[in-house]
């Protein structure tokens, strides 16, 4: 589905002209009873009515500001398919084209949100704003945070000199590479171990801790294959062994990510089958299989790391590799 709306035609002399794609999410859910919190409907409200309930929108359109909205699809974030990440990030570069757009936000659901910046980050690395705006609550409940965090994006969005792609919740500023969600009901769910946020977003204002992001981009034709690579996530722990990644060798995966324990540790059985699924051309990454921090590397590793990337963001890092190898 896809809708286009204006919701203002004045020329955004000293405005900003921001385009707005829904995806789904829980910032567009909906629930049976308003009190209920948790038993919502991700993905059922429109990108144009979730942003005509931001109190900030009048006041940036009395301003001069455009604000446009397209749909791009309406799904619970859990459900996020490769092909509506190529459609989305077409959709994102289509609008960085266009001279007149200063940024752009996505809404979207938390689950995968780590996943999505982390592609567009790779795929597109922009020069103006990509922010990705979220929620803990759905749109029904009776004190939501979508509209505020929508509000925070605009702000994020709109901020002079901003760049690059990422995240907003809960008054924090994430960016797309680093951004992991780290809990399931807290309304400041994201995290990026280490690093902390990239800014706060306070009473409009922004206060930034650290650089926008940067990247090298690998552009928009790496997604172009009809097919993605098959790329799968396999997980260390007591007890493991390398049957799984001997069936899925067979049934003919090309690239793995190990959830590794520790520092980037592997149980001695499946890593024996990991090493064979690499002798037999399958690209094999390791990424922590939770915590903060950042795998460090040793001479005696036998398989490369993902570094700080969680396993969700690694997977889409191999699968990016994959697709580079294949000239898109
Ligand atoms: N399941 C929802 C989603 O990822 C959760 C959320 O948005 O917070 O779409």
């Amino acid at each position: 589905m896809t809708s286009s709306d204006v919701l203002s035609r004045r020329p955004s002399h000293d405005g900003r002209h921001i385009v707005i794609l829904g995806t789904g999410g829980t910032i567009a859910g909906r629930a049976e009873q308003s009190t209920d919190v948790v038993g919502y409907k991700a993905g059922q409200v429109a990108v144009q009515d979730l942003i005509e309930g931001v109190l900030g929108l009048r006041r940036r359109i009395d301003a001069g500001w455009r604000i446009e909205s397209e749909q791009v699809s309406q799904v619970d974030s859990k459900d996020m398919s490769h092909a509506i990440w190529r459609r989305l990030a077409e959709r994102v570069q289509h609008h960085l084209d266009r001279p007149e757009v200063d940024g752009i936000i996505v809404t979207h659901g938390t689950d995968t949100l780590e996943e999505t910046a982390y592609l567009l980050h790779r795929v597109l690395a922009p020069s103006r704003p990509v922010v990705l705006a979220a929620a803990m609550r759905p749109a029904s409940a009776p004190q939501p945070d979508g509209p505020q965090n929508l509000d925070d994006a605009l702000t994020v969005v709109g901020w002079p000199g901003a760049r690059g792609v990422m995240a907003v919740l809960g008054g924090q500023v994430w960016p797309g590479a680093e951004v992991r969600k780290v809990h399931p009901y807290r309304l400041d769910a994201f995290s990026a171990g280490d690093a902390g946020p990239l800014a706060h977003v306070e009473a409009g204002q922004l206060r930034r801790l650290r650089e926008w992001p940067v990247e090298q981009p690998l552009g928009l034709k790496v997604l172009a294959a009809d097919i993605w690579p098959d790329v799968q996530i396999v997980t260390s722990h007591a007890g493991a062994d390398g049957r799984l990644v001997d069936l899925l060798v067979q049934v003919g995966v090309q690239g793995l990510v190990v959830a590794a324990t520790g520092n980037g540790s592997v149980h001695q059985d499946l890593m024996a089958a990991l090493l064979r699924a690499q002798a037999a051309g399958v690209l094999v990454l390791r990424a922590l299989r939770g915590g903060a921090g950042c795998i460090v590397p040793s001479s005696t590793d036998l398989l490369p790391d993902a570094g700080a990337l969680t396993s969700a963001q690694a997977r889409i890092e191999v699968l990016l590799r994959l697709l580079a190898r294949r000239g898109g």
